[in-house]
């Protein structure tokens, strides 16, 4: 029996039948008529009609290089024909080690050990069961360090060690019962400041809470978990200059260790490979994942220090193993497509794309600072947040029922764009390979669909 492939409108209703999507209310996506994405070239998506979409958020913040890269297509391929998988637990592998040692010589000073697992999730996870174990582990050991720190708005992943140590609202309350509780500070970013305070003087009470913190809870602290530089999920919150080096700094004098997140920011999206370089800041733990592979396959990567490492190590019968560990970490083609990803960062020179790029994104997007509608608009690198708002003052959001943000990128698909909005907030993470006119394509595309929908809203709005 021959079956032949199935058509636009089979897969979609199969879709609309069987697939539940992340992060999607369901009842309104079957409506949508969402691309069905079958084929990736360069920097775009192209849909089974034939469609052709210049992908805004890099899949999802994960994509570096561009879609079908001969040179990390290649990489797989030849893994491929070696082997697709093996474990890690109790053996190892070629790309797997070989990437173990890229990673350590790329990463900030002292992180000479990686734990492999698949998703940023997991990554987290494992850096707080390490952090964890360390504080019973080690040479003298703190068994009462057990409160991990977080910002307000930190997003860590889905799973429920990595949504405890979150604190976005909307994705996190209503698990709140199974989750263990933290040490939360205010996120030091000013646009929705309480009432009593200035921007300026709400940045100020921030530091203080930091300090603060400390003081009051510093020796009962097991780590300190931070996105570094940027909250991503949060709406690409910008920190101010110096607050990720006061973190390291307070963690350091208070034997408090730093895990630094860079699972959104790492691999060159803020203009350094990782964003701990800005500030000269070397964590105790990192997390890397979605860029790791270029964007290709699932692959995440815990790194630690030998400090953190040697309290693991003792006699098989002392138990001090990390018993952690998932069937699919540190597979191969993973590797291979990561081994790949990071040759070309050197040969393409993509550092120095972002930079060029980051100008270009700044000089276009100029152009909504006056826009009635448009709070802000934040930016490091190539990682942009576009605030809208029903009014600047007083500061107002639009009514959440609106769904402002999904309003405008649906406008930006009709224009051949894909991106994806946090609430309100409009996010562009295009790609940092991207060359520079399909950046500023992705920019002006998405200033006329902010452009075309708030026209709409305020002719409805208007009074008659
Ligand atoms: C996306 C993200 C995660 C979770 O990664 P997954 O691969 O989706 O599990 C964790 N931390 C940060 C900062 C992220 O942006």
């Amino acid at each position: 029996m021959t079956t032949s492939a199935p058509t636009p409108q089979q897969l979609r209703d199969w879709d609309n039948e069987h697939v539940w999507h992340p992060f999607t209310p369901m009842q309104a996506f079957r409506q949508e008529q969402a691309p069905i994405i079958a084929r990736g070239e360069g920097f775009d998506l192209i849909d089974v009609e034939g469609n052709r979409y210049l992908d805004g958020v890099s899949s999802l913040w994960c994509n570096v290089h561009g879609h079908c890269v001969p040179e990390i297509d290649a990489a797989i391929r030849q893994q491929l024909d070696c082997i697709a998988h093996t474990t890690m637990l109790g053996l190892s592998s070629p790309p797997a080690i070989e990437l173990a040692k890229r990673l350590v010589d790329v990463t900030p000073a002292g992180l000479t050990k990686v734990f492999y697992s698949d998703s940023g999730s997991t990554s987290v996870e494992a850096a707080l069961k390490i952090a964890y174990q360390y504080h019973q582990q080690k040479p003298s050991p703190e068994p009462q360090r057990k409160t991990f720190a977080t910002l307000s708005g930190a997003y860590h992943g889905d799973t429920i060690g990595s949504v405890s140590v979150g604190s976005i609202d909307l994705f996190h309350r209503l698990y709140g019962d199974l989750l263990f509780p933290t040490a939360t500070i205010p996120s030091p970013v000013g646009l929705w400041h309480p009432a009593e305070h200035s921007r300026e003087s709400y940045l100020e009470e921030c530091y203080a809470k930091l300090e603060q913190l400390f003081v009051e809870q510093g020796d009962r602290l097991a780590a300190f978990v931070i996105e570094p530089l940027v909250q991503g999920a949060a709406g690409i919150l910008v920190h101010p200059e110096g607050y990720l080096r006061r973190v390291r700094e307070l963690t350091k004098q208070y034997g408090v260790l730093l895990i630094a997140d860079e699972v959104a920011v790492g691999f060159g999206r803020t203009g350094t490979l990782f964003a701990c370089e800005q500030e000269n800041v070397q964590p105790d733990l990192m997390c890397v994942a979605k860029g790791i592979s270029g964007g290709y396959l699932p692959l995440a990567a815990t790194l630690a220090t030998d400090e953190i490492f040697n309290a693991f190590l003792g006699a098989p019968s002392e138990c001090r193993t990390f018993f952690h560990g998932h069937t699919y970490t540190g597979n191969p083609l993973a590797c291979a497509a990561a081994l790949a990803s990071l040759d070309l960062f050197q040969k393409n020179n993509v550092l120095a794309n972002v930079h060029s790029n980051a100008k270009a994104i700044a000089e276009e997007l100029s152009r909504l600072t006056s826009h009635p509608h448009v709070a802000e608009v934040r930016q490091r690198g190539m990682m942009v947040g576009i605030e809208l708002v029903q009014s600047r003052d007083p500061l107002t959001p639009f009514p959440s029922e609106l769904r402002l943000g999904h309003q405008v990128i649906i406008e930006a698909r009709k224009r051949g764009v894909i991106i994806r909005p946090l609430g309100d907030v409009i996010v562009l993470m295009p790609a940092p390979a991207m060359p520079e006119e399909q950046v500023r394509r992705l920019c002006r595309e998405t200033i006329a669909a902010i452009e075309t929908v708030c026209r709409n809203v305020d002719v409805v709005s208007q009074p008659h």
